[in-house]
């Protein structure tokens, strides 16, 4: 068993700042669990203090139920890729990736055999004879990940592992990855600041800001109810409109037009209303105005109503659908899916 416990973690720099801030988190055995945030917010220095490699000023991690103040990094069983790879630019990398391998006397035969399967995996069975300085970004990364893989460790740390990859070798190592960690049940953990990478690979997400966790949940919980304004701007292809309303009666008036509102809010109360574009279909009546732009986002399009008071609502359409620029359009939300945020602390009511 090989979960992560990290209790009341606080990391701090000689500067002062405190980078991880006091924080709770708790990454079940097998689970690949995505730390998501901007630039800034804590991602790396937590990943490196589970690693041991970022001294704690209060707190604990512990890998399975082995508590690992004092433990050294090479005796914690993790096994880390770095924003910068840190490959061996000697070797090749065939034995870059059997590495691991190596250290533990493994047989050659056995080493090369496992090097060439995770190649093969990460599409790297052509690169196997060329040194680091003859790779790509893409491939030096792709390698350090396939090195990674090869520790069979019982914890799997990635920064940022497929940041240098283009869109199609991405989706590709992605996938690999997915399956690779699903078949040894290894409990990984990556960082990024790429929501829709967060969303489509992790079984949960921790959405971090100023070194502390805003939202722990399934890709789901946090694309479907944002626990609060920060996140429901971060999650998301297309951003989620958030609008200023007024709590009127049972409902609350926002835009020009009266939407099904919280029960209980006394009238007068301002809240920000939160509504994905995703969510946001063509109506008789609802939020009324006219089409101000059209994006083409593929299978769908953007469209960007300009509503009473100027404020701007987006709603994908299918492209078939596309409205005219200028067209006046009706919207409402699917049932279910109107969110009311407090206007001041910004959290889900
Ligand atoms: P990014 O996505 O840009 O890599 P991140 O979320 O991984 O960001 P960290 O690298 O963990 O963020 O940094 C968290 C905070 O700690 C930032 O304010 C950063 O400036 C600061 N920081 C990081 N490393 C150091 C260091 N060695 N000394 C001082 N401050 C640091």
């Amino acid at each position: 068993m090989a979960g992560i416990d990290i209790t009341g973690l606080a990391v701090e720099y000689p500067n002062g700042v405190r980078a991880v801030d006091g924080l709770d988190l708790r990454v079940a055995d097998g689970e690949l669990f995505a730390l998501l945030g901007p630039s800034g917010c804590g991602k790396t220095t937590l990943l490196r203090a589970i690693a041991g490699l970022e001294p704690v000023a209060a707190g604990a991690v512990a890998i399975g139920s082995r508590e690992l103040t004092g433990v050294p990094p090479g005796a914690r069983g993790v096994a880390m890729v770095f924003q910068d790879y840190a490959l061996f630019p000697h070797m090749t990398v065939a034995e870059n990736i059997a590495y691991p391998l190596r250290v533990r006397r493994a047989p050659k035969a056995r080493q090369r055999a496992e090097a060439e399967r995770v190649a093969a995996g990460l599409s790297l069975s052509g690169l196997l004879d060329r040194r680091p300085g003859q790779l790509s970004g893409g491939q030096q990364q792709r390698t350090a990940l396939a090195r990674a893989i090869a520790v069979e460790a019982d914890v799997l740390l990635l920064d940022e592992p497929l940041s240098n990859l283009d869109a199609r070798l991405r989706l590709e190592a992605r996938t690999f990855l997915k399956r690779w960690q699903r078949e040894l049940a290894l409990t990984t953990v990556f960082v990024t600041h790429d929501q829709a990478e967060a969303l489509a690979l992790a079984d949960r997400i921790a959405v971090m800001e100023a070194g502390r966790v805003r939202q722990l949940g399934t890709p789901r919980e946090v694309f479907q109810r944002p626990a609060d304004t920060f996140v429901a701007n971060f999650i998301g292809s297309t951003p989620m409109n958030l609008l200023d309303g007024t709590a009127r009666d049972g409902g609350v008036e926002c835009a020009g037009a009266r939407l099904p509102g919280p029960p209980g809010l006394p009238a007068g109360t301002p809240v920000v209303v939160g509504v994905r574009p995703e969510y946001l279909e063509v109506a008789e009546d609802g939020l009324t105005g006219r089409v101000s732009t059209v994006e083409n986002l593929g299978v769908t399009s953007l469209v960007t109503l300009e509503c009473a008071d100027g404020v701007l609502v987006g709603l994908t359409v299918p492209e078939q659908d596309e409205p005219a620029a200028g067209a006046s359009l009706s919207v409402r939300a699917v049932p279910g899916r109107l969110l009311f945020y407090g206007a001041g602390d910004g959290r889900l009511l």
